[in-house]
C-alpha cells in the first residue's frame, strides 16, 4: 500500500513513513493510492468480532508490509485495553430510526481517543524500531491536548508539550492535562488566546533549526493514521445495526472534516452509506458550502462546542483530491486561489458529486440548548454540546424505511458540565476512572505570550530529560 499527496508534488510514501511525516512536504495531505475493498460476504464475515478484532481486520490492509501482523494487533489490543466499555463504542437505539454511536468511553472522554491511542502507540513503536525519538508540540483549545497527552504519557520515544490559553479551557480539560504527572509530558499554560499558542507552535515548526534539532512533530487530525483509526467505528456501528443487509445515513458533528471523511472512506471500502449529514454550529464554512456550492471563509467565532470552532477544514482537502479526479496540481491551484480570494466554487459539477455523499445541517447556539434539554425530556438521555448537533442533524433527516441513521456522539456530556447543566437543569456525572479528578496534584507552567520564552523553556526541559 503506497500513499500519495494531495497535491501531487512530494514522494509516495509507505505506512510508517506517513506516519511520521503527517503534512505532506508539498503541504498535502496523504491518502491510499487506492481503497481496500470489503464485498458484502467480507462484511458478513466480520460480524461477531469484538471491537479489537474488528479494528485489526479493518485497518491491516493499510499497513502493507510496515508492522508485522503480530506487533499490530498487540498494539491494538493494548490501545482501547483502558476504554470503559466493553464494547467500546456502544450504540444505543434514540427514536424509531434513529440510533447513536457512543465514542466518548476513552481515557479523555472524547472520540479522539479513538484514533490517538492507536496512532501514538504506532509512533512509538516505528520510532523505537529507527532508535529515534521526537518531540511533539501542540496548541490545544481542550479535547485534542487531552487526548494526545494521555496517550503520549509515559511513551519512551516521546516528550510532548501542549499549549493552552490559561483560564481559556474548561476545568475538566486543563486537569484531563494538567493531572498527568509523567516525567515526558509537559504542559505550557499561555498567558493568551488559543490563537495565540496555535501561533507559537505553527512557529517552532517554522523554525527550521529548532525543528531539527529537537526533530519536532505533531499528531494533528491531519495525520492519516488518525483517518484509519477512525474508519472502524463506522464499521462498528453499522455492522451491529445490520450490515451489509441495511443502509445507513451517518450524522456527525464536524470541524476540521477527520472525522466524517473517516465516514466516506469506509463507504469507499464497501460500506452501505447512502449519505452523511455534515453539523456544524454558527462556524457553517462546509454548511454554507454544500447549500450554495460557494466555500467562503468568515471569522471564527465562539460557540457552545468549541471543539467545531474552526475556520477552514483542513481534511476536506482529501475529498477534493477525489473530486478533481485525484489530479493534484489542481487541487493545488484550487486552494491556492481560496487562500488568496478566500472564497472559491470548485464547478458545479463537483459540487454536485459532493452532495450525492453529504448534506450540510447548522445547529445554532440556542438550538442547541434546547435540544439538549429537549431530547434529555423526551429520552432520559444528556448529551454535550458537539453530539447534540449531530443529534438534531439526525432527527430532521428524513430517510426510506430500510435506512438506519446513526448519530455520532463525540464527547461525553461530564466534559462539558457549565453548557449541559445550564441547559438541562441536570450536573452530568464523571465516569468512575475521572470521580477523583477534582482531587488530583496538578502539574503546568505558566508562561508570558512570548515565542522565544516558550522556545527557550522547550528547549531547556529537554536538555533536563536528556541529562536524567
Ligand atoms: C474534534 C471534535 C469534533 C470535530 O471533529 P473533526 O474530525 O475535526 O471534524 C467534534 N466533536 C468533538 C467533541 C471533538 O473533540
Amino acid at each position: 500500500m503506497k500513499y500519495i499527496s494531495t497535491r501531487s508534488g512530494a514522494p509516495d510514501l509507505a505506512f510508517d513513513d506517513v506516519l511520521l511525516a503527517g503534512l505532506a512536504r508539498d503541504g498535502g495531505l496523504y491518502v491510499p493510492e487506492s481503497w481496500p475493498q470489503f464485498s458484502e460476504n467480507d462484511i458478513r464475515d466480520l460480524r461477531g468480532l469484538n471491537y479489537q478484532e474488528l479494528a485489526i481486520r479493518i485497518m491491516l490492509p493499510f499497513l502493507g508490509d510496515t508492522i508485522p501482523d503480530d506487533d499490530f494487533a498487540n498494539i491494538v489490543n493494548d490501545a482501547y485495553a483502558q476504554f470503559d466499555h466493553p464494547q467500546i463504542a456502544p450504540t444505543k437505539q434514540l427514536g424509531d430510526d434513529l440510533w447513536v454511536a457512543e465514542l466518548f468511553h476513552g481515557p479523555t472522554l472524547a472520540f479522539k481517543d479513538y484514533s490517538l491511542q492507536v496512532v501514538v502507540r504506532l509512533f512509538d513503536y516505528v520510532l523505537k524500531k529507527r532508535g529515534e525519538r521526537v518531540t511533539i508540540v501542540g496548541a490545544t483549545s481542550g479535547d485534542t491536548g487531552s487526548a494526545a497527552i494521555e496517550a503520549c504519557k509515559d511513551r519512551d520515544a516521546i516528550e510532548i508539550f501542549i499549549l493552552h490559553p490559561k483560564g481559556r479551557v474548561s476545568n475538566v480539560q486543563r486537569r484531563q492535562m494538567t493531572t498527568v504527572l509523567s516525567a515526558n509530558v509537559h504542559n505550557i499554560a499561555v498567558d493568551g488566546t488559543f490563537d495565540d499558542c496555535q501561533d507559537m507552535v505553527k512557529s517552532l515548526f517554522g523554525d527550521e533549526g529548532f525543528r531539527d534539532t529537537h526533530n519536532l512533530s505533531a499528531v494533528n487530525s491531519i495525520n492519516w493514521a488518525r483517518i484509519m483509526a477512525q474508519i472502524v467505528y463506522y464499521f462498528w456501528a453499522a455492522i451491529e445495526l445490520g450490515a451489509p443487509d441495511k443502509k445507513f445515513v451517518f450524522a456527525v458533528p464536524t470541524g476540521n472534516f477527520g472525522n466524517v471523511y473517516a465516514g466516506y472512506a469506509a463507504k469507499q471500502m464497501g460500506l452501505p452509506i447512502e449519505k452523511f449529514i455534515v453539523a456544524s454550529n454558527e462556524n457553517d464554512i462546509l454548511t454554507r458550502f454544500f447549500e450554495s456550492g460557494t466555500m467562503s471563509m468568515k471569522p471564527v467565532v465562539p460557540t457552545l462546542s468549541p471543539s467545531m470552532d474552526i475556520q477552514i477544514s483542513s481534511n476536506f482537502e482529501r475529498l477534493l483530491f477525489d473530486r478533481y479526479d485525484r489530479d493534484g496540481k489542481a487541487v493545488a491551484k484550487a486552494l491556492d486561489e481560496f487562500r488568496r480570494t478566500q472564497s472559491i466554487e470548485f464547478g458545479q459539477g463537483r459540487w454536485q458529486a459532493m452532495l450525492e455523499d453529504f448534506e450540510g445541517y447548522r445547529v445554532s447556539n440556542d438550538e442547541t440548548k434546547a435540544a439538549i434539554r429537549n431530547v434529555y425530556e423526551a429520552t432520559g438521555e444528556l448529551f454535550d454540546p458537539h453530539s447534540i448537533i449531530g443529534v438534531v442533524a439526525g432527527q430532521q433527516f428524513a430517510v426510506a424505511s430500510d435506512v438506519i441513521k446513526i448519530a455520532l456522539a463525540t464527547a461525553h456530556p461530564a466534559k462539558f458540565p457549565t453548557a449541559v447543566e445550564e441547559a438541562s437543569g441536570v450536573h452530568p456525572e464523571l465516569p468512575a476512572h475521572l470521580t477523583n479528578l477534582f482531587e488530583r496534584k496538578e502539574r503546568l507552567d505558566e508562561l508570558p505570550n512570548d515565542l522565544n520564552l516558550v522556545s527557550n523553556f522547550i528547549a531547556g526541559k529537554l536538555a533536563e530529560r536528556k541529562a536524567a
